[in-house]
């Protein structure tokens, strides 16, 4: 079954209804925590506020929109980790920048590399509070042949608590900045050599990135720290910042209904949904969230996602637990759900930790489950529904610095969603 644009544009949309969507209060949970520092970082700044830093020194108007795009390109494209190596810039000013700001990325306090590359980093980002431990996140970076794939945290910890989700349980919880966040990528390409060096020529399209790929499933929940990840994925998707398209950027959610279409209208990157189950009983439990944002609204919500279409498909990700939710009735019920939605499925093996009262579904099972909804379309033409295959996204990132699992690698490599 081919799903067509006709069909995707099934249910009519009033322009008038997404834009009141659209610009439908944000809702927030009571994270506003954010940790200023003494000397701030310039990282994950918008033009708009790094022009008003540099007001804020005394930079006079005329000259502040070259010194920001010089800026941009320094940390950007160059990625220097020092005023001192950005040449175009007078040695007073850069005297001057550097006694107020800093291009500092997070901390790596840990860094662990597979044999097959996958890496993996710990960050420590400052606590504010003096005595209190400080505040971790873990970053993984999947290569694989033609992509290179950044998984990102938005928070540390999260405030949903779904069932099957390590990170959930973690009592500490914070948004991340903007800087926090385009510091995880920042960090990545630094460790990786993924910037370009002084004499190579720009990147442009078709030049071989290392960090090609962003996906925001790590730690938290990145609707619930909307603004801090707009701001980043803005910078990240601008030619002049990061450079990422946006279509190579994935933003994963839970569910928070109302920021959906927030999303699509400021952000504008691809979606992938943790849908995990089919019934509202079942979801109810695993996703907590859904008792607030059942499946009918999260599933209209992707509907109306605005760009969603057979060519720029929404994810569904659905992870496999034994004996409760990968039957073969839950499979035909999933596909029954999508019916419309331009979609593909992820399907991820569960990922045990240490307490988790699931276990992961038999392969076998899973073979099951992924050659129904193969058969129903739910496929790109390179995939088959063998094992190796099966798609899985991130997987909860853990936040001790312990090596990663067989299992971890698998479900982290899958998560790379190659079509
Ligand atoms: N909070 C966001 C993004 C982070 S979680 C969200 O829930 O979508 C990224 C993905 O990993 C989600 O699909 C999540 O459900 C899944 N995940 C969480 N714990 C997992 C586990 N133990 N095994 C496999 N996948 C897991
Ligand atoms: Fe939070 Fe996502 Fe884990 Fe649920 S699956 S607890 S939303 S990080």
């Amino acid at each position: 079954m081919t799903r067509t644009s006709t069909e995707a544009n099934a249910l009519p949309r009033r322009a008038s209804e997404n834009l009141a969507r659209a610009n439908a209060p944000l809702e927030k949970v009571a994270l506003e925590s954010y940790v200023a520092l003494a000397q701030p970082s310039l990282i994950g700044l918008s033009r708009a506020e790094l022009t008003d830093k540099l007001a804020g020194i005394g930079v006079p108007p005329a000259q502040r929109k070259m010194r920001v795009q010089q800026l941009w390109h320094w940390m950007y494209v160059r990625g220097v980790q020092d005023f001192d190596a950005m040449t175009t810039i007078s040695k007073e000013m850069r005297a001057e920048l550097a006694s107020h700001f800093t291009v500092a990325r997070p901390e790596v306090v840990a860094e662990q590399i597979s044999n097959d590359g996958t890496r993996k980093w710990l960050l420590r980002l400052p606590s504010g509070l003096a005595g209190e431990k400080a505040h971790e996140v873990e970053c993984v970076y999947i290569p694989e042949t033609d992509r290179g794939t950044l998984c990102v945290s938005s928070q540390v910890g999260c405030t949903l608590n779904c069932s099957f989700c390590h990170t959930g349980t973690q009592r500490l919880v914070r948004n991340l900045t903007a800087s926090e966040i385009v510091g995880q990528i920042m960090v990545a390409r630094d460790r990786l050599g993924d910037w370009v060096s002084s004499g190579a020529a720009p990147q442009g399209e078709g030049t071989r990135r290392l960090v090609s790929n962003i996906v925001m499933m790590g730690m938290g929940e990145p609707l619930y720290n909307f603004d801090a990840v707009r701001d980043a994925l803005l910078i990240v998707a601008d030619g002049d910042g990061i450079g990422i398209s946006k279509r190579r950027i994935t933003l994963s959610t839970s569910g928070v209904v109302p920021n959906i279409a927030r999303t699509g209208a400021e952000i504008g990157v691809s979606l992938a949904i943790s849908l995990h189950a089919v019934r509202d009983e079942l979801r109810d439990e695993l996703v907590p969230l859904n008792r607030k944002y059942p499946i009918a609204e999260l599933l209209q919500a992707c509907r109306d996602y605005p760009g969603a279409s057979n060519a720029r498909r929404i994810t569904f990700e659905y992870v496999m637990l034994k004996g409760v939710n990968d039957s073969l009735d839950d499979a035909k019920l999933l596909v029954k759900l999508l019916k419309g939605i331009p979609a593909k499925i992820n399907l991820i093996p569960f990922n045990p930790w240490p307490g988790s009262v699931y276990e992961c579904s038999d392969w076998e099972q899973i073979e099951k489950f992924s050659e129904y909804v193969f058969n129903a379309g739910y496929s790109s033409p390179v995939r088959t529904p063998r094992g190796r295959d099966i798609l899985a996204a991130c997987g909860q990132l853990k936040s001790e610095t312990e090596k990663l699992s067989a299992r971890e690698r698998q479900a982290l490599r899958a998560m790379a969603m190659t079509d």
